[in-house]
């Protein structure tokens, strides 16, 4: 309604600006656009200018000035030429966190990547004999050594996995789950769903917090496909609980020709109390223990590229390899290769914590990185001026990925507050939002009005100050914007 009040008058202005706009070829032809359509290309740059244009036209705001639409043209083209998928700093005493990519590759996968990147490998080909090889020969052998089960499998992650061996054993049939281990993971992942689109009738037993022998024992029928066992990753019942078992749980399938699945989510491949950590089931436990499968994530806590392992009887594993959704669910050979490298510094678990970042990151003594931000403060004080002060503190690292959800490492930082008598935590949202502006976004948390800086996860410190030459301290009002 209110649009129709004034319709001459908005008209008229629009036109007489637009008259003033230049034309797409006048703005090629200036002189600032010569370098640029060298750089970024004649179609990048025209698109530009057509959209800086036809915008100018829309809110009639630009003149004819064809220098300033060149410009804003210019800064437009450097915007859209960074990555989308930037670097950042990891600061948020999160390691492995989902959504700043988990874990980092060990030097040795990285290269081995690369390597996979530039050429053509054997990947499913037979160098010494005659026939065609199989993609998870790769890794086969190295899954079987590290965790004694007697066959493997890769696929993209460990959802994947999941989903393959439900729609393998149990399509058409029942999978039974304790209620207490009905899992949400983020993105979507939850358990009730996964088994919908598997085609597995889901059967719930026992309650929240206790479930027997004898629950699992009363839904065994005719339409069993699996006993499905679930880690908890991410929350933990306490008080008063019971569950069963793994191994008990093992002999009752067994005894019931059921096949037991046991998804441990993020599974190590190592004892974690080695870096001191809880101790969390190896997978080679959960394969001791019984379970006729094995499943675990490649990019949490084992410290590789994302992937899914599936581990155990061979039998079973042949027909995970038969069903032609694992065509679809399968790795290509970056990730193989890296997988590969990633799994052989396992064979040397001495040296883990100085060669697979996710474990020195773990194991990373307090007073190193106490060291790092007794190191830092000065220098971040410098850079942000006197309206913020800067403060060395204590603070406590997650692992991250619901991988030991409660267990906390004693960690230090930096602690950034604004410096006004009365915070509001406006200012301290806004340098939040400076620092992640940055080339390399420095991503960090709010807790109590204060920017924490968490610098267990901190590696490359020059690279880090280097990088805070072009941070942009807010001024007085920016925190509104
Ligand atoms: C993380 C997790 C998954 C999913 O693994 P992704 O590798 O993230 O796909 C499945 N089950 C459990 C118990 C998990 O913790």
């Amino acid at each position: 309604m209110a649009k129709s009040v004034a319709p001459q008058k908005t008209t008229r202005t629009a036109s007489s600006a637009l008259r003033k706009l230049p034309s797409v070829d006048e703005v090629l032809r200036s002189p600032a656009m010569v370098a640029t359509l060298d750089q970024f290309g004649r179609q990048a740059v025209v698109g530009a200018v057509r959209g800086v244009l036809a915008e100018a036209r829309k809110d009639g705001e630009v003149t004819g000035d064809i220098a300033h639409v060149a410009s804003v043209v210019l800064a437009r083209l450097g915007t859209d030429a960074q990555p989308s998928l930037r670097t950042v700093f990891n600061l948020t005493g999160t390691v492995l966190h989902t959504n700043l990519g988990r874990a980092l590759l060990a030097e040795q996968a990285v290269e081995a990547a690369v390597a996979a990147m530039r050429s053509a490998v054997a990947l499913e080909f037979d160098v010494d004999g005659a026939h065609r090889g199989e993609r998870d020969d790769h890794v086969r052998g190295l899954l079987r050594e590290l965790t004694g089960a007697e066959d493997a499998t890769i696929v993209n992650n460990n959802a994947a996995s999941v989903l393959l061996v439900l729609n393998t054993l149990a399509r058409g049939r029942e999978a039974i789950v304790s209620r207490g281990e009905l899992i949400e993971i983020g993105g979507a992942f939850r358990m009730p769903d996964i088994m919908a689109r598997a085609g597995t009738r889901l059967i719930e037993i026992g309650t929240t917090n206790r479930t027997h022998p004898k629950d699992y024992i009363g839904a065994i029928g005719e339409k069993t496909g699996l006993i499905l066992k679930v880690h908890t990753s991410n929350y933990r019942i306490e008080g008063f609980t019971k569950q069963v078992p793994a191994q008990e749980l093992a002999i009752l399938a067994r005894e019931r020709q059921v096949p037991l699945v046991n998804d441990l989510g993020s599974g190590t491949l190592v004892d974690l109390r080695r870096f001191g950590l809880a101790h969390e089931p190896t997978v080679a436990e959960a394969v001791a223990k019984g379970a006729d499968l094995v499943t675990f994530s490649g990019d949490k806590l084992l410290g590789g590229p994302q992937a899914g392992f599936i581990v155990g009887r061979k039998d079973l594993i042949a027909k995970l390899n038969r069903n032609p959704m694992k065509r679809s669910l399968r790795v290509d050979k970056i990730r193989l290769a890296a997988v590969e490298a990633t799994l052989k510094l396992y064979r040397d678990p001495d040296r883990l914590s100085e060669r697979l970042p996710t474990f020195r990151m773990l194991a990373r003594p307090k007073q190193e990185i106490e060291g790092l931000a007794q190191r830092l403060a000065p220098v971040i004080a410098r850079v942000i001026g006197a309206s913020f002060t800067v403060s060395v503190t204590a603070c406590h690292s997650q692992v991250g990925s619901g991988a030991l959800p409660v267990e906390t490492l004693p960690s230090a930082g930096l602690s950034i507050q604004s410096a006004k008598a009365r915070r509001s935590g406006r200012e301290v949202a806004a340098l939040s939002t400076a620092f992640r502006r940055l080339p390399r976004p420095v991503i960090g948390r709010i807790e109590d009005q204060a920017l924490m800086f968490d610098l267990r996860c901190l590696g490359d410190e020059a690279d880090f100050i280097a990088n805070l030459a072009t941070l942009k301290i807010p001024e007085a009002g920016d925190a509104l914007a």
